[in-house]
């Protein structure tokens, strides 16, 4: 995507301005020390104009914001993103002239607001799905990207942003989409025809064939399960996508899921040689199946949410193959924790880890984790793109965290319903009616 160049682009931009901010004002006051050379004063003030004339050239927003959020540098380009003239911009608080929302249209605000995250974690932050509210109250599909400035003792000193308006990206994606939805469709039939087939052929009491043929039509029958793989993951994306994912949200006792579905899942891993354990709180439910059968059981709190139980399972499912397709030895846990406001639950592997750079990259469509061990694995990089699209869509939020070498942790939070609201949504009948998400992935619940 284009918009990922921002990267390299904004790595010099940060160098630049910190020169600007930092080394330009301290080169003019220290007035007590040496004075620079001739030679050296005409590059300075060469480079002063040099930048100026850099930051009204770019054709991304460029903002520079002090300590106190004010900001101190605005190009051409983010006037003309934000709608502002840039000489009314200067000294005025960051978040009056870019204001930012979610694509729900929540306004991002106190430590949400991604330019107090920076200033709170020292952290850079990279948003693409965020909108611009302009001046005169238009939305713009932007891109953002925004680094702390820091001084010798690691303080934030300021904060440099790049904005990149995105709406044609967007809209091109739109249309891209609209055509992989139609194609896999398309093509799902006749693939699962060949899949029908090619399980006759290999049946028995159906057909004769010989040995060669059979090797050769488990081959076919193999690679034909991946192909209808990739156009269901494609399908399935393209709809969450535009909104067109159907839900159908119960109320859903997390616990009891996650519990039955460990019990169901833990077959495969134990094929692949790896442990597998079920963890409440700090409690261990369900570890072996030789502890199962001695009867281990606790008491724990209920936690329960309302989402699609069918969307979950395959959120869980998924993060799980994935455990066990990255993980070599070791264990695999589901863990499920929370407080009154959130259910959090998380797999966790002891497998390869996934490199530093690629963490902010891995929710994306198609994004793939490349290096020699992830080359040899089968996959297509759509499996975490659509768990993050389930998961938004009830409003819950997915991330990672992982150290290469030693394994990684999925986590999920979804919005916890009490005891009481969950059990007078049982009692009403309509509790699981369909209900279908808007295009903006919001949920009707009635
Ligand atoms: P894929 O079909 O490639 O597995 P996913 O979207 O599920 O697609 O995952 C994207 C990438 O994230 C993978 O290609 C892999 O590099 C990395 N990844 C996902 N889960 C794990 C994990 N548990 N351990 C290590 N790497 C992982």
């Amino acid at each position: 995507m284009h918009y990922l160049l921002l990267v390299p682009v904004l790595v010099l931009l940060v160098g630049l301005a910190t020169f600007a901010v930092v080394y330009i004002p301290k080169v003019k006051d220290k007035q007590n020390q040496p004075k620079p050379s001739k030679d050296q004063a005409k590059g300075l003030v060469g480079d002063k104009d040099q930048l100026t004339t850099i930051f009204s050239s770019i054709e991304d927003g460029l903002v520079l914001i002090d300590s106190k959020g004010m900001i101190v540098l605005f190009n051409l380009a983010a006037g003309i993103i934000t709608g502002w003239d840039v000489n009314d911009t200067i000294g005025i608080g960051v978040d009056v002239v870019i204001k930012l929302s979610d694509d729900k249209g929540n306004l991002y605000a106190g430590s949400n607001y991604p330019f107090n995250k920076v200033f709170s974690t020292g952290q850079s932050v990279r948003e693409n799905n965020d909108f611009l509210i302009t001046r005169d109250n238009k939305r713009v599909s932007v891109s953002l990207s925004i680094s702390p400035l820091k001084d010798g003792s690691g303080r934030v000193t300021g904060a440099v942003a790049l904005i990149r308006n995105i709406t044609q990206e967007k809209e091109q994606e739109g249309r891209l989409g609209d055509f992989i939805s139609t194609a896999s469709h398309e093509m799902r039939t006749p693939v699962a025809a060949i899949e029908g087939y090619l399980a006759l052929a290999l049946n028995e009491k159906v057909a004769t064939i010989d040995f060669k043929a059979r090797d050769y039509l488990e081959k076919a029958q193999e690679a034909t399960r991946h192909l209808g793989t990739l156009f269901q993951d494609l399908l399935t994306s393209a709809k969450a996508e535009d909104g067109r994912l159907t839900s159908h949200p119960a109320v859903v006792e997390i616990g009891d899921m996650l519990k039955n579905l460990t019990e169901d899942l833990k077959f495969i891993a134990e094929k692949h040689g790896l442990e597998t354990e079920f963890i409440v709180g700090s409690s261990s439910l369900v570890k072996t199946a030789a502890q199962q059968q001695g009867g281990e059981r606790q008491i724990s709190p209920l936690y329960y949410a309302y989402v699609d139980p069918d969307r979950l399972r395959e959120v869980i499912t998924n993060l799980y193959d994935n455990a066990i397709k990255y993980t070599t030895q070791g264990k695999i846990t589901i863990g499920l924790t929370g407080d009154d406001e959130v259910v959090q639950f998380y797999v966790k592997d002891t497998g390869s880890g996934i490199p530093r750079e690629d963490l902010p990259h891995l929710f994306q469509k198609f994004y793939r984790v490349d290096n020699s061990a992830t080359r040899t694995i089968g996959g297509n990089g759509l499996g975490l793109f659509i768990c993050r699209k389930i998961i938004e869509l009830y409003s819950g939020r997915i991330w990672v965290e992982s150290e290469v070498g030693k394994g990684s942790t999925f986590y999920i939070n979804l919005p916890r319903l009490s005891t009481k609201k969950a059990t007078d949504m049982l009692q009403q009948k309509d509790t699981s009616s369909v209900i279908t998400p808007t295009t903006d992935n919001t949920l009707a619940i009635s």
